[in-house]
């Protein structure tokens, strides 16, 4: 079938939830893709830093497909040698205490936040349920995580919407010691360290420090997004390293398994008894297969060298870019693997060149192109991506 056909084909039965760009992608490896006319695609997305390893790697394969043949999913009724090494692997490298393991982003920020109640309830009782998230933040598409994303355009049409989610402004200490001391109804703080899917928009070092000051002052829980900053992505395995200061918890999903559905929640020895038997769960979570993938994943990623390579390529990338003097660039943000560059343009505009010659990228936002690569992305794949970009810009 050719790509219009196949096209229509899709569009006749699945739903149109997504603005698609015309493109059937069917095989790759690395960093380069292939659509059904047999044209290469350098992916600067890794389907939304997904696939920490990069398309069909083979270590990956092999962990997966070992695990393939033993067994394939049993219920949590029962335990798991791979859940078990991957909470194992987890925790060493986090410092946290406890998993839980869950399938997506949004779910294991459903989980985070069920969890950081729990612990206010169990200890004041009713009435300190609030999560104060940031203004610009995502956190996923349910609709909790909904709720706590602060960003109004998501605000619509599906109400109501939970109750108890207030907003402050990215890097604004004062307001957030305002809101702290005027209202006694807060548990959490939700954050992500780098906010992605608004503009790779960076926490200041100090906000950061104060932020787990005032927290830890009130007993409100610091929560950590890292569903998108998380597992190498920006030089450091959790995002949270670079600052010096850690999360009571850590939700992670996206590049763990390189590729197959998992989440987690991570929390420390403060919480690791306030979910019992019954409070909490889901039937795919911890899946053998996605936990296979996953330590092959973090075995990989957690090594000092290939974390030191995640940055260099990220300054190499971004100081290449500064090199093109191009007048549509007003800013190159990020670090490591996860870049914005601020354009004066429509970065989908420029999405759209980009597939027509050939280069996958993200954006951020109307005006921020975003960079996602696979992790384990080579100088020269780099090299043919940014010949492309240039041109275009
Ligand atoms: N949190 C952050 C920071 C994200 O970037 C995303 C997805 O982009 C999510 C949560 C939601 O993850 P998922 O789509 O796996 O539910």
């Amino acid at each position: 079938m050719d790509s219009n056909k196949f096209m229509a084909f899709h569009d006749e039965y699945v739903m149109g939830t997504y603005g698609r760009y015309p493109v059937v992608l069917t095989e790759g490896k690395g960093s380069v893709l292939k659509d059904t006319d047999g044209k290469e695609y350098i992916d600067f997305t890794s389907g939304i830093g997904v696939n920490s390893l990069g398309i069909a790697n083979d270590s990956w394969i092999d962990a997966v497909t070992s695990q393939l043949k033993r067994v394939q999913h049993i219920s949590n009724y029962y335990y798991s040698d791979m859940s078990a090494k991957l909470a194992e692997k987890l925790v060493s490298l986090s410092k946290m205490k406890k998993v839980f393991f869950g399938n997506s982003g949004a779910e294991a920020n459903e989980g985070a936040i069920k969890l950081a109640r729990k612990y206010s309830f169990d200890k004041y009782g009713k009435g300190r349920s609030v999560i104060i998230s940031l203004s610009k933040s995502f956190h996923g598409r349910t609709l909790t995580t909904l709720s706590a994303t602060g960003q109004p355009i998501f605000h619509n049409y599906f109400f109501p919407f939970m109750e108890g989610f207030r907003f402050v402004d990215l890097n604004d200490t004062e307001q957030l010691k305002k809101e702290v001391e005027e209202n006694k109804d807060i548990c959490a703080f939700l954050c992500e360290p780098i906010q992605g899917e608004s503009g790779v928009n960076i926490m200041s070092d100090e906000y950061i420090k104060a932020v787990k000051d005032i927290c830890s002052e009130n007993d409100i829980l610091l929560i950590f997004d890292e569903v998108q900053t998380g597992i190498a992505r920006t030089g450091k395995v959790f995002a949270y390293e670079h600052f010096g200061v850690s999360p009571d918890i850590l939700t992670l999903a996206k590049g763990l398994g390189g590729g197959l559905p998992i989440g987690a929640f991570l929390c420390n020895e403060k919480l690791e008894n306030t979910l019992s038997a019954g409070t909490h769960g889901s039937t795919f979570g911890g899946n053998p297969v996605s936990c296979a993938g996953a330590i092959e994943v973090m075995n990989t990623v957690s090594d000092g060298k290939f974390l030191d390579e995640v940055t260099q390529k990220g300054e190499y990338i971004k100081n290449k870019i500064k090199s093109f003097n191009a007048d549509i660039i007003s800013e190159i943000r990020g670090r490591g693997l996860m870049i914005g560059i601020q354009i004066k343009g429509v970065s989908k505009e420029y999405a759209k060149k980009c597939i027509d010659d050939g280069l996958l990228i993200l954006t951020a936002g109307d005006d921020v192109i975003r960079f996602l690569p696979p992790l384990n992305i080579t100088y020269s794949e780099i090299d043919r991506g940014l010949d492309i970009l240039k041109n275009i810009l």
